[in-house]
């Protein structure tokens, strides 16, 4: 008899056992999940910009996006917003407006001199200065010296490049158009590209072009001008030119091997999102201003 009860106190106190167990495991699988979902949640975002690809769309690989952590911590410790984005697509068919030379200006900062050797064009958009500050940081940190060689130009810097061009190639302006873009067709005249280093088909056999192709697209830049892509791109192969999209945007173009014109064709983007970034700078304004 004493046994039986004895078994019984087992059986009890091994039940308690296994609702306690069933208790702290169901607890530590919601303390993971909720760690999970809130990944970088509690750090601030180097720009306040959110991105700018469409929420409703309905592109299989949207899933993918939600599965990126929202920030990447850059070797020399930069947070970086993977999310955010610059889709704007300028080429010989998507011009800029006239006055978007006026209006940019109100964008642009000044790049430190740690991070270019070119003292003629020093400027660059600023929602992109983060991200190509880090990514020079981190080239150096590698003992790879990186350096931004031409950012952004004035339509003027670039009608006197393109005139230059068009005398180097006997007076045809077509063919001076795919190799220096005409005033308002060059994404230099948007602050949110730049030519590393030299501007120069030798940039391909430098080290810096080895480390660009290995880690540009982690700080949102992609190889603009690809060799194979002149057809789409209406632009000679241009080791030396980077153009920052997002990093996010960055890897899915490059998994994809889409060029902006391809890509911004795949998602059904209006070409001219991102032009500004926020009314400042709005045909609007400038409307009251005059
Ligand atoms: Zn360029």
């Amino acid at each position: 008899m004493a046994k039986k009860k004895f078994d019984i106190r087992i059986a009890i106190i091994a039940v308690l056992l296994a609702v306690l167990l069933a208790v702290v495991s169901t607890l530590a699988i919601v303390v993971a999940a909720d760690l999970i979902n809130n990944y970088g949640g509690g750090k601030t975002d180097v720009s306040s910009q959110t991105s700018s690809i469409p929420v409703d769309n309905t592109d299989t690989s949207s899933t993918e996006s939600e599965d990126t952590p929202s920030i990447f911590v850059t070797p020399t410790g930069v947070e970086l917003d993977t999310k955010f984005s610059r889709l704007l697509l300028i080429n010989g068919s998507n011009p800029l407006p006239d006055d978007y030379d006026t209006n940019v200006r109100d964008y642009l900062v000044e790049i430190d001199e740690n991070y270019r050797n070119n003292n003629y064009v020093t400027q660059i958009h600023k929602d992109i200065y983060p991200y190509i500050t880090a990514m020079v940081a981190a080239a150096q940190a590698d003992g790879v010296d990186l350096k931004v060689w031409s950012p952004f130009r004035s339509y003027s810097i670039q009608n006197d490049l393109f005139q230059r061009q068009v005398e180097r190639v006997g007076g045809d302006e077509a063919k001076a158009a795919t190799v220096v873009a005409r005033p308002g067709t060059s994404e230099h005249n948007t602050g949110l590209c730049a030519d590393f280093n030299m501007a120069d088909d030798a940039f391909e056999q430098t080290a810096m072009f080895t480390w660009m192709c290995e880690n540009a697209e982690d700080y949102g830049f992609i190889l603009r001008y690809p060799e194979e892509k002149q057809s789409i791109t209406g632009v000679i192969y241009e080791s030396w030119h980077w153009r920052f999209v997002g990093i996010e945007v960055a890897k899915e173009m490059n998994s994809l091997g889409m060029t902006l014109e391809e890509y911004v064709e795949y998602k059904n983007l209006d070409p001219t999102m991102d032009m500004y970034t926020d009314d400042s700078a709005s045909k609007d304004t400038e409307q009251i201003k005059d």
